[in-house]
């Protein structure tokens, strides 16, 4: 390698996967190379189309550089305290519940610890949610009522070594390329390892598994009911497990009886003969991992159908022993790190909860801060109607571009357009949410930061900075303790460097053993600056007195996290989606990724590689619909609704179910023109996770008429 080549270690930006990768960076020739990093156990070398194209986003164009105030470039300092005394003034006059942070899996753990810290301990709010709501809140609220805490019980690993692989509402082949391409090896060589995709949608995932079971949407807790009783009915279940270590079977059950075969299969929209195949090759196959992502969490009972699916491995025993168990796919590359340390507006750090009295105790002494937040805070629908209303009057959103990426997203730009203090601190200067900031703080992007991210198997792995810090751009957690500080809170907020949060969180995380507690990561409170600048990938727990080296899997010992130490089931009866067609909104809209795209493009678009995926926005319909509604291949259709409508272009295809149609989530008004699909997304929201329904919102199309 060349003097002028610097080499780095680091992790992927992109999905929950968390490569590792390479970076070589010319310092000569002004270029940077990016390849999966061989010595990481997440990718063994591997990276997707995504990753490796990182190189071709680290230009400066449309980057946010410098603070503004009211649009006009200022220092640091008149940013910050025009932040600090808008936020002190607003608290004074209405209360800490005035105030709101909204941030994002795009930040790194430390920044979302200093966040969290300042808003539950110092303001004295809950108020802070987070992107990853639209993400994992399901699988984390699932985990909970079953395990006792957000416990994922398995690895990457147990995917290689099932010999079942089911995925539920996963195009992991686009969404999480590096684990498929891992199973897609595994399968390979061991051609019986058997894989069962459940989507509504031929996706590239479906086209390569062994059954693909194309449901109907929002109808997988009537599946897996039908799985559960199958198992009960046929012994196939593990009595002992059950006996020993769990409890709530028979009301689980009982909810699962109101529903024959018959039923499943109508509301399914499966034949009872592939219902048959499927829950026989679940009962006789020991060695089962259910995958499941999005098409579970974004639902409107998507913490009933997380629960679904862990009752049937609950049964079954298959937890925590090798090549078995339910996993959770998170989306964003530290959707994990955020419930770390308390990212969710109901949570608090270190997978301590806001509702529990004692929990709180814990933190506010630990932080010796004036005061706890008493109260979960606003989740992320709800926030932004909050802003909405007026009951919000000065937000915070870091990272993340909720004015494209919420559903009813026309209603969140009306919300920031009537707040009366709105800041965003962001890498890019013209998202559609920063658009309507009064403050705007450039931030750090990656290439520039340091910190560390959890990818969806625990694996903590460092994020490293290897490029010069353009501009005036500062680390999100600096911005937060500056904040802090200039509210009054100097001493609690004198981090003078990333790994100064870590070794606090770490050190909380092992405080006060109460007996519930799985992510303990006390062996690092100690860490110094040289270790963790050399820190090794590492799944948690590492809890104090240990060597480092994580915990592969939990759950083995069928002991669990709740009071007495046993695993739950939950009765989860079908409730129908909450929207639902009509003559006048006749189609079913899914949302969802495309392989080569990020959210709302900020940095991807800035990729001619990846931009040579797919060029432009589009709805995927069947042939028959197509026909129905006269719209030819390749025509422009209008998509609409009551909350909105766009144009995107026609992709007639048979990968669609009849009734229903998909758009890609990313495209914004930055990029093309009138394509913001989430304007259309119906806001529900689950009634315990609040994550919202974004795969199934009723919608009429036709062919667009220019007017
Ligand atoms: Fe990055 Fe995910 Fe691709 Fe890995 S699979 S390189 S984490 S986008």
């Amino acid at each position: 390698m060349p003097d002028t080549v610097a080499e780095t270690r680091t992790t992927c930006p992109y999905c929950g996967v968390g490569c590792g990768l390479k970076v070589a960076r010319d310092e000569t020739a002004g270029s940077v190379t990016v390849q999966g990093d061989a010595d990481h156990p997440a990718n063994f070398g591997r990276a997707c189309s995504k990753g490796s194209a990182l190189g071709e986003t680290l230009g400066l164009d449309g980057r946010l550089l410098y603070p503004t105030v009211d649009g006009v470039r200022v220092d640091w300092d008149t940013a910050l305290d025009r932040v600090a005394s808008v936020f002190s003034d607003t608290i004074a006059q209405y209360g800490p519940d005035s105030v709101a942070f909204y941030v994002s899996g795009q930040l790194l753990t430390e920044d979302y610890y200093v966040a969290n810290k300042l808003m539950k301990g110092f303001i004295g709010s809950g108020n802070i949610d987070t992107n990853s709501r639209l993400c994992m809140a399901s699988a984390v609220a699932g985990h909970k009522r079953a395990f006792g805490t957000d416990t994922v019980p398995g690895i990457y690993e147990d995917l290689e070594l099932a010999d079942l692989v089911v995925l539920v509402g996963s195009n992991l082949a686009w969404c999480h390329p590096v684990l498929f391409q891992r199973l897609a090896a595994a399968k390979a060589e061991r051609p019986e390892l058997t894989v069962v995709v459940v989507d509504p949608r031929r996706t590239m995932t479906a086209r390569s598994a062994d059954l693909h079971l194309a449901l109907n949407p929002g109808s997988d807790v009537a599946l897996f009911n039908g799985l559960l009783l199958h198992l009960q009915d046929t012994g196939r279940i593990d009595a002992e497990f059950v006996t020993d270590h769990t409890n709530g079977l028979e009301a689980a059950l009982a909810a699962a009886r109101k529903l024959s075969l018959a039923d499943v299969a109508e509301i399914t929209g499966l034949s009872q003969p592939e219902l048959r195949r499927f829950y026989d090759l679940f009962a006789r196959t020991e060695r089962v991992v259910t995958g499941f992502s999005q098409g579970v969490n974004q639902s409107s009972a998507g913490s009933d159908k997380v629960n679904a699916i862990l009752n049937c491995h609950l049964l079954t025993g298959r937890i925590g022993k090798e090549g078995t168990g339910p996993f959770s796919i998170t989306g964003q590359p530290n959707a994990m790190g955020g419930r770390e340390v308390g990212g969710l507006a109901n949570q608090l750090a270190c997978h301590m909860e806001l509702g529990d009295a004692e929990h709180r105790r814990i933190v506010q002494t630990f932080w010796n801060s004036p005061r706890i937040a008493d109260k979960p805070g606003l989740k992320a629908v709800d926030l932004f109607r909050a802003v909405k209303s007026g009951q919000v009057k000065a937000i915070w959103i870091a990272g993340t571009n909720p004015a494209d990426s919420l559903p009813e997203a026309d209603e969140v730009q009306a919300a920031l357009r009537a707040c009366p203090f709105v800041v965003v601190s962001d890498v890019m200067q013209s998202t559609d949410t920063a658009r309507h900031a009064h403050v705007l703080l450039p931030a750090a992007a990656w290439g520039e930061k340091d910190g560390t991210v959890t990818n969806s198997e625990r694996r903590i792995s460092r994020q490293r900075g290897f490029m010069p810090w353009p501009g005036e751009v500062r680390a999100d957690w600096w911005i937060f303790a500056e904040v802090a500080k200039r509210m009054g809170w100097v001493g609690d907020f004198s981090y003078d460097a990333p790994v100064d949060a870590f070794r606090e969180y770490a050190e909380l995380s092992g405080v006060e053993n109460h007996g519930a507690r799985d992510f303990d990561i006390s062996a690092f409170a100690a860490i110094t600056d040289e270790a963790y600048e050399a820190l090794e990938p590492v799944q948690w727990p590492c809890p104090a007195g240990a060597a480092p080296r994580g915990t592969r899997r939990f759950f083995a010992d069928g002991q669990f996290y709740t009071p007495d130490r046993r695993a739950r089931f939950i009765a989860t009866a079908f409730r129908a989606p909450v929207e639902q067609v009509s003559d006048d909104l006749p189609f079913i809209l899914n949302t969802g990724r495309v392989r080569d795209q990020w959210h709302t493009m900020t940095r991807t678009a800035l990729s001619p590689r990846l931009m040579g995926h797919i060029a432009e926005p589009f709805i995927e319909l069947h042939p028959d619909d197509a026909a129905g509604c006269g719209i030819a291949p390749a025509a422009l259709v209008e998509v609409k609704n009551a909350r909105g409508s766009i144009v995107v272009r026609a992709l007639v295809t048979s990968d669609q179910k009849r009734g229903n149609v998909f758009v890609p989530l990313h495209w914004t008004d930055q990029i093309a023109s009138n394509a913001r699909v989430d304007v259309l997304v119906n806001p529900a929201t689950d009634p315990v996770s609040g994550q919202p329904e974004l795969k199934y919102s009723a919608v009429a199309v036709q062919p667009f008429a220019a007017a």
